[in-house]
């Protein structure tokens, strides 16, 4: 792999493209720096060994060019996570963009304004691909979150760098993690995936089969399974028009070895909401009219020994609805025994969905092993896609 290390970045001018598309609160303030921190590490690296830093990111989906998704919004910001001046061009291509590039010091930055203001970087256009290379000497992708997009700053730059065009560290941590899991993880591998849909998961279960031995199915794609089986689901979320699709699933695990676990109880209620009346059910046998929202005591407790027997692990989605208190015990159980079998030297890959977003809200992120920051970019290597922005750095 080109990492950071196989370079020497004196007195190069080096295009980076980061993922600063972080939210903002209604005074235009940064509300969640997570992807300016995520960054920090390759400019520091690039900006000691004394090269210069050209940060070229998307911020929002804007139609043309407006103030609502302008990058001064964000570049005082920037500066202070960096901890250096951050100059800032109001375009991200042209001639005093140009200049401000040209004028860069060793150890200098400079923000451009962002590329999505071009519909050209979108398209993966050619001719805006080879404006923003004008600007630098060098190359590096260090955003995740948008390596699934054949975009002209992520992808289609890279071809104009065959030899100057590296792996930022983000990058490559995201990478590795992701092999660690589906080709060089330590087994027993366990993949625990839940969340809403059957259908949206569908695609990821299929391409792990032939790496895990476990497979924990959890959150509403249960109901689909129950269903699809015989069993009686009331007003849980179900598509039993993929009841043949899931029932095609267990035998294809069955065929490959993979065991697959369901809980045994959930917890079910008689409404969508915090103050609805819950009582624990067996996972086949949901009354009519009674909705299942979470795992189940017993489930916590199965669920604690299939991960600790484990030495990967991957989770995607929830147990449970845990954006609602009542329904995040099985979740937030999970994450801690998630965290305990890391602890025990587990490696475990939290990524692609809104297991994310639970590991953070239970202050559980910072004992796992890695917690992805690419939604999208995540859920596409799990199905075993090459992602257009790393196969760009490689070939
Ligand atoms: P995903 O983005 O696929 O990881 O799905 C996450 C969503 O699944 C969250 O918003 C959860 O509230 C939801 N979810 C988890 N379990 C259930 C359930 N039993 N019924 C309905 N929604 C659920």
């Amino acid at each position: 792999m080109n990492t950071l290390e196989t370079a020497n970045f004196k007195n190069e001018k080096v295009l980076i493209r980061v993922d600063f598309n972080v939210p903002l609160n209604d005074q235009n303030q940064v509300t969640d720096t997570t992807r300016i921190l995520a960054a920090k590490p390759t400019i520091d690296y690039i900006r000691a060994q004394g090269g210069s830093c050209i940060l070229m990111t998307h911020f929002g989906r804007p139609k043309g060019k407006s103030l609502e998704f302008s990058l001064t919004h964000i570049k005082d910001t920037v500066s202070e996570i960096l901890e250096t001046p951050v100059a800032f061009c109001n375009d991200c291509i042209g001639e005093e963009v140009e200049k401000a590039a040209a004028s860069l010091v060793p150890g200098g930055v400079l923000l451009l304004e962002n590329v999505r203001f071009y519909e050209e970087e979108t398209q993966g256009d050619f001719e805006f691909a080879k404006a923003l290379a004008k600007l630098g000497t060098a190359y590096v992708n260090d955003a995740f979150g948008t390596a699934h997009r054949a975009h002209a700053s992520t992808t289609v730059i890279a071809s104009f760098f065959p030899n100057k065009k590296y792996f930022g560290k983000l990058l490559e941590n995201e990478v590795q993690a992701i092999d660690k899991v589906m080709q060089t993880g330590e087994k027993p591998v366990l993949a625990i995936i839940g969340g809403a849909k059957v259908s949206s998961k569908i695609t990821i279960i299929e391409s792990m089969l032939d790496t895990i031995d476990d497979l924990i199915i959890g959150g509403g794609m249960v109901y689909t399974f129950v269903h699809a089986q015989g069993g009686t689901v009331g007003e849980s979320i179900c598509e039993p028009e993929l009841a043949d699709v899931a029932l095609n699933l267990l035998e294809k695990a069955k065929a490959k070895g993979v065991k697959v676990h369901l809980p045994s109880d959930v917890i079910i209620a008689d409404n969508f909401s915090n103050d609805a009346q819950t009582k624990i059910a067996p996972v086949a046998a949901i009354p009519d009219k009674w909705m299942a929202l979470d795992a189940g005591p017993d489930s916590r407790i199965y669920f604690d020994q299939i991960v600790k027997q484990s030495k990967t692990i991957l989770w995607n989605g929830p147990l449970g609805v845990f954006e609602l208190e009542t329904f995040a015990k099985g979740t937030i159980a999970l994450g801690q025994s998630i965290a305990e079998a890391t602890a025990g030297g587990a490696f475990s890959l939290v990524g692609g969905g809104d297991s994310v977003a639970a590991v953070k809200q239970f202050d559980l992120a910072d004992q796992m092993s890695y917690v992805s920051t690419g939604g999208g970019a995540m859920l596409e290597s799990l199905e075993g896609k090459e992602l257009p922005g790393i196969k760009a750095l490689k070939d």
